[in-house]
């Protein structure tokens, strides 16, 4: 598997000063599965704000040491990354700090705009200089470019969300406030929860709330902003119900965490129908069933309790490697599934295996995981895939971002499993892909083309680096 999504976002406020850093912290571990390659943590301390970001997996950025130093505070923001939008570098590390006429803010985004080509551009006609590549800054220039004319940061972003088209989890924080906000789509997952000394706290995903002790309060519903400050919490719904809701189906079957809910649906709960409806549209007569770790292990519980065949541990995944092996690009990945993933001979040699996985993108991963496969001895292996074959790009948030790369463009599913090595192939039918989730609308336009927004003209991630080398040549 080798898609990456874009970002998580975590948020907190205190009644008390606190050592609110250790809180973002735990939280940002608990979404690190959202993004590895950069991450960071903004302090708030009575409009002081002190920041910490670089490159690296949380556990390699922050320290003792730099959480000390990043001090007390009542508020705090904090990011993870993956950079589908404007490249893997320091200066696109997240949140965000803006210092504006009416104050400051700091701010940190999961998901793309559709329209952020033409707002930059715009921006930049009318003067405005970008320091970074990521679309998260053109949010931030159109933000306080609209606190101008507000009497608040909510009113700032209400009026933002009427430009802003695209997927947006975000949470900003000013001097005396935590704001979160869910685009109107509702793409990207964002939910917040209290814990026991009063402290309101805003994740990308449940999982990082238990993960600091808070109890789950709702999920932010599509085109909510909600205000967190010391008197109170405030709902702003303006926005919501105006779009139809699109949340990303694929967060379930492969970004999120199983122990997460999004929408009250449970992700685990989401993986387990997945593979049932497999077992039930294509059924294999094998010895046992495994799972591709870590998105792809429910699915392979789901189809073993439905067909009745045994499930064990086929693979099993290195969890500690470090961000030299999580770069992206193609030269890198052959090699990266061979550190990532090892094959339990004593399960598969010799055997008929059911393989469970959630995508195939490009070929290259599932070619490998097969080989290891075959190496120890699997005598047949039955590719079973808890997702319809992608054949289009994402503008979303995450890298799915060309066709050519997407091997189901190219091939029919026979030689699909005839490149990869398989002895079958099945993937889950389209038109199962609600059943994963009730009665909830969803995103499905990498499997369909059904895209709910415009498609943006450019749809090269790194278009701005593009266009910056190409004005400096
Ligand atoms: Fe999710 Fe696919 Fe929609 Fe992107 S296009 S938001 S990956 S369902």
């Amino acid at each position: 598997m080798s898609i990456h999504e874009e970002c998580g976002v975590f948020g907190v406020i205190s009644p008390d000063l606190c050592d609110i850093a250790s809180i973002v912290y735990y939280g940002l571990y608990a979404l690190q599965h959202r993004g590895q390659e950069s991450c960071g943590v903004v302090v708030n301390n009575d409009g002081v704000f002190t920041s910490h970001k670089d490159l690296g997996l949380v556990s390699e950025v922050f320290n003792k040491d730099v959480l000390a130093k990043l001090g007390q505070g009542r508020l705090a923001v904090g990011h993870v990354r993956y950079g589908t939008m404007g490249g893997n570098s320091r200066n696109n590390c997240q949140p965000i700090e803006v210092n504006h006429q009416k104050g400051c803010m700091a701010l940190a985004h999961n998901g793309n705009l559709a329209n952020a080509g033409e707002l930059r551009s715009n921006l930049e006609l009318s003067g405005a200089i970008f320091h970074t590549t990521s679309d998260t800054e053109t949010i931030a220039y159109v933000v306080t470019k609209e606190r101008l004319r507000s009497n608040s940061m909510e009113e700032a972003l209400s009026a933002s969300m009427k430009i802003l088209d695209g997927a947006y989890s975000l949470v900003l924080m000013t001097s005396q406030k935590l704001i979160c906000a869910r685009d109107p789509y509702g793409f990207r997952p964002l939910c917040y929860g209290r814990t026991a000394d009063g402290s309101y706290v805003v994740s990308s995903e449940s999982c990082a709330l238990s993960a600091v002790g808070a109890e789950f309060v709702r999920d932010v519903e599509p085109g909510e902003i909600i205000v967190f400050t010391r008197e109170g919490i405030k709902s702003i719904k303006e926005h919501c119900h105006h779009k139809r809701k699109r949340m990303c189906i694929f967060e379930f079957i492969y970004f999120a965490r199983p122990d997460s809910t999004i929408d009250c649906v449970s992700v685990h709960g989401a993986r387990l129908r997945a593979g049932e409806l497999l077992a039930n549209y294509h059924p294999a007569k094998s010895d046992i069933v495994i799972g591709v770790p870590d998105s792809g292990l429910d699915a392979a519980l789901g189809f073993s309790r439905a067909s009745g065949i045994p499930y064990g541990i086929g693979l099993v995944k290195n969890k500690y490697i470090g961000r030299t092996f999580i770069s992206p690009g193609q030269d890198t990945r052959l090699d990266q599934v061979r550190i990532k993933l090892s094959a339990v001979e004593e399960s598969v040699k010799g055997k008929s295996v059911v393989l469970v996985d959630d995508s195939i993108v490009r070929g290259t991963t599932s070619q490998r995981i097969v080989r290891l496969l075959k190496e120890v001895g699997a005598k047949e292996i039955h590719m079973r895939i808890s997702a319809p074959p992608f054949l289009h790009p994402c503008y979303y948030g995450t890298d799915i971002d060309s066709e050519e790369d997407l091997i189901a463009c190219q091939h029919s599913v026979e030689e699909i499993a005839k490149i990869i090595g398989v002895d079958s192939l099945g993937y889950l039918p389209l038109d199962e892909l609600g059943t994963l989730i009730g009665s909830h609308e969803y995103c499905s336009a990498c499997f369909d083309n059904d895209y709910p927004t415009l498609i943006p003209s450019d749809i090269c991630k790194y278009k701005f680096e593009n266009k910056l080398s190409q004005k400096q040549k």
